[in-house]
């Protein structure tokens, strides 16, 4: 063991330098001026995106404290959508900050605790001070904001529209609906009303404009042998017992013949046999088979009927108005909703699949902001503002806390600092004269100044509409204050044996 001595800071330095490789990946896509990160996988597969989730989710990591920020990143992106990029620099920093603190005889621990506290009075400050409460009308500002440096950008207003539009009509995030449609231009992408289904009838069928229309969460195909039972048939015995089976399905089916009457379309869960398909089709019946679960729900919502769990307990159809288009060679369904429904669905176009892939996950980001503002209703002014105060906030009352933590708060403030900077650095300005600009700012009491990406200097970050929801800033704070802190407090990495 003699030889292990000085392992301890080993340790952290490891792990502070994987960490930090992670950050210099993202650093530059930071901010409206952010690059983009082309990345290739070993089968030459290519993703090009700006996106601090996506880049970090596709990096190949081996060390452990690199995983660490990575998994940091995923918590930030569950919980607000966007600000993985923010998140990452400022633990990045941190924990470089951190190094200078070792340097001068701090322990872990009193880094740690220091920064906890930094933490804490920095986010109540947030709450109390920095944090405005404006109602539904920053919502606009809020997804601009979230797409500018995206490829989005290209129709901002379009898309700042569409997805305040869509959270309002859907309530939630996660009940928004979106369908990718390659071969068009980002602003043909609209919400539609109702709910699209990327599948084709099992035989062509001719659709009219107006249909009714049947919901059935079951299949209509024979019974796989659940038993694998053996049963010795001849030829005769056998086609008679398959004809059985195709009896009791096509008893089925004459229950939706019935409940149809006339012409119309039937969304099946599962399989739906060929013959059934044949004789639906004889009376005038479309079958869409193995739709599902999640596109059944929503269909069931948009239509206002249930979802019956056996062909008997089919009610009544819905009346509606349902289209067939078919893009880059794949047939969509579009079903179009009641008018009572508040079912919708965000219709993307882009020219490629790769480019809509990138457009999606603007959208995104987007779409999640404008739900955590919508919810919470409050906001901080963007560009890094929000961080500064906290810093000067944090510098001006970490004489309180008192003893060696105080230089850990310092640090902590400092730190902060890096994102207004990082934000000019990649627009091409000075990072240390936008930051001082911006304390000289905050000593007049204007909290609202941030980097002017365009014509360098700051700007007011309020008059120009760049709003962030508080929620995100309170989340990266916190994300990265933990990870940082979790990193420090490891003094060895030891193998363990692989989970059973
Ligand atoms: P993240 O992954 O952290 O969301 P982004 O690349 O999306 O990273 O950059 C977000 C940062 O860019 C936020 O701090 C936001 O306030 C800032 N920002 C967005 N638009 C502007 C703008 N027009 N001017 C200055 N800063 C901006
Ligand atoms: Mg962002």
């Amino acid at each position: 063991m003699t030889e292990d001595k000085g392992k301890t800071n080993n340790a952290q330095v490891m792990n502070i330098r994987a960490a930090k490789a992670i950050v210099e990946t993202v650093r530059t896509t930071l901010g409206p001026m952010g690059m983009d990160k082309m990345m290739v996988d070993g089968a030459g597969n290519v993703i090009v995106t700006n996106d601090g989730a996506t880049i970090l989710r596709e990096l190949d990591v081996a060390h452990p404290g690199g995983k660490m920020m990575i998994e940091i990143s995923k918590t930030q992106e569950t919980i607000c959508y966007d600000g993985t990029t923010t998140t990452v620099v400022l633990a990045g920093q941190l924990l470089s900050n951190s190094e200078m603190l070792f340097e001068k005889g701090l322990h872990p621990n009193v880094i740690c605790r220091g920064y906890r506290e930094a933490a804490q009075m920095a986010i109540d400050y947030l709450h109390r001070e920095v944090s405005i409460n404006i109602g539904n009308e920053v919502l606009h500002d809020v997804a601009k904001t979230a797409i500018t440096g995206k490829t989005v950008e290209a129709a901002t207003d379009i898309v700042s529209t569409l997805c305040v539009d869509a959270v309002m009509a859907a309530g939630d995030v996660d009940k928004v609906r979106v369908v990718s449609l390659p071969g068009g231009s980002i602003e043909e992408s609209y919400l539609f009303n109702g709910v699209i289904v990327s599948k084709d009838f099992v035989l062509d069928y001719d659709l009219d404009e107006e249909t009714h229309v049947l919901l059935l969460n079951t299949g209509l195909e024979e019974e796989k042998g659940k038993d694998n039972v053996q049963v010795q048939l001849n030829a005769a015995d056998y086609s008679q017992f398959q004809k059985s089976g195709r009896d009791d399905l096509l008893e089925c089916a004459q229950h939706i013949v019935m409940k149809m009457q006339g012409k119309g379309v039937v969304f099946v869960r599962d399989g739906v046999h060929d013959h059934v398909c044949a004789y639906l089709r004889k009376n005038g019946i479309g079958v869409v088979r193995r739709v599902p679960q999640s596109v059944m729900k929503a269909l069931n919502g948009c239509l206002n009927i249930s979802v019956a769990q056996t062909p008997e307990e089919l009610e009544d159809s819905a009346f509606v108005k349902i289209s067939r288009q078919k893009h880059n060679d794949v047939q969509y369904i579009f079903v179009s909703a009641q008018d009572d429904s508040d079912q919708s669905t965000l219709v993307l176009r882009g020219a490629t699949q790769s480019t809509l892939d990138e457009v999606e996950r603007g959208f995104d980001d987007a779409l999640g902001v404008v739900s955590l503002v919508k919810d919470d209703q409050r906001v901080v002014c963007g560009g890094g503002s929000s961080f500064v105060a906290m810093a000067s906030y944090l510098r001006n009352h970490g004489a309180s806390v008192g003893g060696r933590p105080q230089m850990a708060i310092e640090a902590f403030a400092d730190a902060l600092e890096v994102i207004p900077a990082t934000i000019a650095e990649n627009a091409g300005h000075d990072p240390l004269d936008v930051v001082l600009a911006m304390r000289h700012e905050i000593q007049n009491g204007n909290l609202n100044y941030g980097p002017n990406v365009t014509d360098g200097g700051i700007t007011n970050m309020k008059e120009a509409g760049i709003f962030e929801p508080t929620k995100l800033i309170k989340q990266a704070v916190l994300s990265a204050t933990e990870v940082t802190t979790a990193l420090l407090r490891i003094d060895d990495i030891i193998g363990r044996s692989p989970a059973e």
